[in-house]
């Protein structure tokens, strides 16, 4: 159930029915010469879609600028700060709390929007409103690994595979070379054990973590589908969890 497709008569069916809420959560930030800079929502996106349809799950609107400063010298790089996104995502828990409904997961496809979102859903549990950050390449990590030959980075293997299942015509295959040429090998620049990086420019000249070279759609469908199947479970879980159980322990004697 697609919450913004309903109506409001529907939506109170809708969120007495569903006991768990999805909110895809992502960025609009650079991924390379090759890949669009909607990479993380339209992941986040289609990973929340297919689990709430699987699941019964209530399908929310999707946040689609994240905490993205780092990636700022590349131009059509959108981002707001970290506080602004816990208010936003927090501001639609409430709200939707407000109708009845107190779990939710906060899917996420943009590794800088963890913090802010961990935090978030932190505070929100003092309220009585259970949300869980779902971070899709944490949570099928194994079967990530599995299925890819180079491995996750930023651009790489991982995200083109899985864009190039999502949407085809979004990625550049042709432009694969140039980002594999000046991929950096892994994230940061460290000096005598310490991160030097701030932006991602200070170490990946073309904005790519590992090469793309080796995507491929089938790889990302493989993916996605464990993916897809980790946050299916996540939330059957979470529908059957007791309040009592998600809540801050008291104070020991
Ligand atoms: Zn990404």
């Amino acid at each position: 159930m697609e919450l913004a497709n309903l109506t409001w008569p529907e939506a109170k069916e809708a969120i007495a029915r569903a006991k768990v809420a999805l909110l895809p959560v992502g960025s609009t930030e650079q991924h390379g010469p090759h890949l669009p800079l909607g990479t993380d929502h339209l992941t986040a996106t289609w990973i929340a879609r297919e689990a709430a349809r699987r699941g019964d799950f209530l399908l929310l609107p999707t946040v689609s600028v994240g905490v993205s400063p780092h990636h700022r010298q590349f131009w059509g790089t959108l981002w707001v700060e970290p506080e602004v996104l816990m208010a936003y995502v927090m501001g639609i828990a409430r709200s939707l709390a407000y109708h009845g409904l107190r779990k939710m997961v906060f899917v996420n496809g943009h590794g800088g929007n963890t913090p802010a979102l961990t935090d978030a859903a932190r505070r929100l549990r003092d309220e009585g409103i259970f949300a869980f950050v779902y971070v899709w390449w944490r949570a099928a990590e194994e079967e990530i690994r599995k299925a890819l030959e180079d491995g996750g980075g930023h651009a790489g293997e991982m995200e083109a595979s899985v864009v190039w299942h999502i949407a085809p015509e979004l990625v550049r295959p042709e432009k694969f070379p140039e980002a594999a040429a000046q991929a950096a090998p892994a994230w940061g620049k460290r000096v005598h054990g310490v991160e030097v990086s701030y932006d991602t420019i200070d170490f990946a000249a073309v904005g790519c973590v590992g090469a793309p070279t080796n995507a491929s759609p089938e790889k990302g469908k493989a993916i996605l589908e464990a993916a897809v199947d980790k946050l299916l479970q996540f939330g059957k879980w979470l529908a059957e969890a007791p309040p009592g159980d998600l809540s801050p322990k008291p104070h020991r004697p």
